[in-house]
């Protein structure tokens, strides 16, 4: 699934191509996104057609397109949210260039192009912001572990919390953006036990905020991590698997004390870690 530095990887690839561009209209495939649930055409009709995109941006694993009436600058943001879910693809494209099989949404741009967005499972979504404050999925989100939160106020909510520590990272309402690769790699990266509660770990705050910002700026500069389905905003596999310390790794080596990496499965999930760089 595409976490924070994939998401931001296609946010810096589609900005440049996006910002500008008018949208002329709305097709969708009819198909519900996010477990069958039906796209908002008209919302997303109201918010985009006729107006302009001014930003292309992301909030935790989200995309945001602001829009805006030419000359006319909103009270509010206004626009589209999109979450990639499992398999979300977004790309520009031609408009007389094949539709890729599990196209779900397009927009036509001024110009010939096609923002689209396949999904071959549908657990990603589409939808309209009016405005993208007033989104749920949006509003419930934490700090943003890049350009907002710093060590005392991790520390503060680390406190607070009796969750085991890889738990509490994956909460989106705690710090937005991780999912379970880059989690997995920052508490590597901090010596940190994944099971560890988080109100133990309060004390080493600063160390776990410096490993999960240099592990995500890590997966940005080599343009994400490409497992199975991610590819960036130009259909091309990120990098960043290969620099994967522990995720995946199972009964290699520690990269630094030799010792088999181990996985182990919780909630349907695999936890990958050193049993002796991160001790409880
Ligand atoms: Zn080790």
């Amino acid at each position: 699934m595409p976490e924070l530095p994939e998401v931001e990887t296609i946010v810096r690839g589609l900005a440049p191509v996006l910002r500008g561009r008018t949208v002329t209209g709305v097709w969708t495939s009819g198909l519900g996104l996010r477990l069958a649930r039906a796209v908002d055409v008209r919302g997303l009709r109201a918010v985009s057609v006729g107006r302009v995109i001014a930003d292309v941006g992301r909030r935790g694993k989200y995309i945001t397109l602001v829009t805006r009436a030419k000359g006319v600058r909103d009270a509010e943001a206004r626009g589209v949210c999109v979450h990639l879910g499992m398999t979300g693809r977004l790309r520009v494209q031609p408009a007389d260039a094949p539709r890729a099989p599990h196209t779900h949404v397009v927009f036509s741009l001024d110009g010939g192009d096609e923002l689209r967005f396949v999904d071959a499972r549908r657990f990603g979504f589409v939808a309209p912001g009016d405005p993208l404050a007033a989104l749920a999925a949006l509003a419930i989100l934490g700090p943003d572990p890049l350009a907002e939160l710093d060590a005392d106020a991790l520390a503060r909510a680390l406190a607070t919390s009796r969750a085991p520590i890889k738990a509490f990272l994956l909460d989106q309402s705690r710090v937005a953006g991780l999912g379970n690769i880059y989690v997995c790699e920052a508490l590597f990266g901090a010596r940190v036990h994944p099971r560890a509660e988080a109100r133990r770990v309060r004390g080493r705050a600063a160390e776990l905020l410096a490993a999960v910002r240099a592990t995500l700026e890590g997966g940005i500069a080599r343009r994400g991590t490409t497992l199975r389905d991610y590819v960036d905003a130009d259909g091309f596999a990120g990098d960043n698997a290969a620099a994967l310390q522990v995720y995946g790794r199972e009964g290699e080596p520690c990269s630094r004390c030799g010792s088999a990496i181990r996985r182990r499965v919780d909630a349907a999930r695999s936890t990958f870690f050193c049993a002796r760089c991160q001790k409880r």
